[in-house]
């Protein structure tokens, strides 16, 4: 089933607004395994919309369009289906009585522009409009089926989850079954390089990396006619990712995050984790808190973000402050160090840096950080180096905290 995308509305087409429904979309066609070969953004011009439709009914098995279903004559998706379909107009009393009701409910009285959206070309399947008073529509026509949606993300995502979503399922008589193979400790490049191969031949199953701040996944995903079968398909992928990638792969199941992976880690070694952040603020320890039941492992998250407190919570000597400088491999260390033996922690994670925009020099540059990482007796520090905003800096940080804290504690029982 090829599916094509159609986002209507002038202002896309003037960058007033970012096409969040496409990518939205998209992501979920993906997950279905459905191939979406074109995407289309097209303003609200009649003669245009209705061209863009006919070209995407010759290439394609499956249209959403999304936008341009509102009450104001500007909205003329639907009229212009109607019209590339040759089908009329028909009142529907059920969309009617909604929107009757959705204004009832709110007091208001019914301006006459809204009973437009109680149309519908003749033989659509109306899909109730839960956060709104467009309704969605469903036509299926000669093996093509167009699905059109509100413009509004808020009306637009839970319609096609919920009720969308498991038409299209429908449609395509296999079942899909995906596994997320998830890196740490690699960029996205690399990761493409290590499998080119992979993703060159690919067909069934299919692969595509996402990059996340500090991680790489790659989603497997395999189409047949049982789950079973699909299971079958995915599975050797995934073993030859994990051959390659080794002690990379921090998880293969979906809802498992890298904190979640990291305190797993130290809650099977009967231990403790204790954060000491300076440049983060309490990310690190925002995102281990996120990990339901973390408190068996996580006790302690300083955030130090003066000298003072610095030498004050943890015992940064002085000296090496003034000698070195906050953002310094030796302060990372003593942060590390002071915290473990002061958290009483054998994991114990520091991490300071400069977030920027401002604070930057030519030899201590804005997205400079320094991770320490103590666990039991020993102490690594990673320098590192970011880019982008002061948030992204922040984030990668965070991320590289987690990363640098599950190499140590996976070499500190020889297991890599
Ligand atoms: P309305 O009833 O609000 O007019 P509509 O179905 O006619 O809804 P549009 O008029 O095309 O939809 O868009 C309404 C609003 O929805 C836009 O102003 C924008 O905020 C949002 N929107 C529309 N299309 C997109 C899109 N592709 N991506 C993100 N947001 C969008
Ligand atoms: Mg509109």
């Amino acid at each position: 089933m090829i599916v094509e995308l159609i986002s209507v509305g002038t202002e896309l087409l003037l960058g007033n607004i970012v096409n969040t429904n496409a990518a939205f979309l998209a992501e979920q066609c993906a997950a279905l395994g459905l191939s979406c070969f074109y995407q289309t953004v097209v303003g609200d011009n009649a003669e245009r919309l209705c061209e863009t439709i006919e070209k995407a009914l010759e290439r394609s098995d499956v249209l959403i369009l999304s936008g341009g279903l509102g009450p104001t004559q500007d909205d003329i998706t639907r009229d212009m289906v109607a019209k590339v379909l040759g089908k009329d107009l028909v009142l529907d009393e059920h969309s009617k009585e909604r929107i009757r009701l959705f204004f009832a409910g709110r007091g208001q009285s019914i301006p006459d522009n809204n009973w437009r959206q109680a149309y519908k070309p003749d033989g659509a399947v109306v899909i109730d409009n839960e956060n709104g008073t467009a309704p969605g529509l469903i036509l299926s026509e000669k093996g093509k089926h167009i699905f059109l949606l509100p413009g509004p993300p808020n009306e637009l995502k839970p319609m096609f989850t919920e009720q969308m979503m498991p038409y299209l399922q429908k449609l395509e008589e296999a079942v899909i079954f995906s596994v997320t193979v998830k890196l740490c400790g690699i960029g996205e490049s690399q990761a493409e390089t290590d499998i080119l191969d992979l993703l060159e031949g690919q067909t069934n199953p299919t692969m595509a990396p996402y990059a996340k701040t500090g991680e790489v996944h790659l989603r497997v995903t395999a189409k047949a006619v049982t789950e079973g079968e699909a299971r079958r398909l995915v599975q050797p992928m995934v073993e030859e990712l994990k051959n390659r990638f080794g002690h990379k792969v921090y998880t293969t199941q979906e809802e498992v995050t890298l904190e979640q992976a990291v305190a797993e880690l130290v809650r099977e070694r009967g231990w403790k984790l204790a954060t000491a952040e300076s440049c983060t603020g309490g990310m690190l320890a925002a995102r281990l808190t996120r990990v339901p039941g973390v408190s068996a492992v996580f006790e302690t998250g300083l955030v130090t973000y003066a000298n003072e407190t610095k030498s004050a919570l943890l015992g940064v000597k002085e000296d090496t402050l003034s000698a070195f400088g906050a953002v310094s491999p030796e302060t990372a260390r003593e942060m590390a160090e002071g915290l473990a033996e002061r958290g009483g922690a054998e994991v114990a994670l520091s991490i300071t840096g400069i977030a920027g925009p401002d604070g930057g020099s030519a030899d201590k540059p804005v997205g400079l950080v320094y991770i320490g990482c103590r666990v039991k007796d020993k102490t690594v520090v990673k320098e590192c180096r970011f880019g982008g905003s002061r948030e992204k800096i922040r984030e990668s940080s965070v991320a590289a905290a987690l990363t640098l804290a599950r190499s140590c504690i996976l070499k500190e029982k020889g297991e890599k």
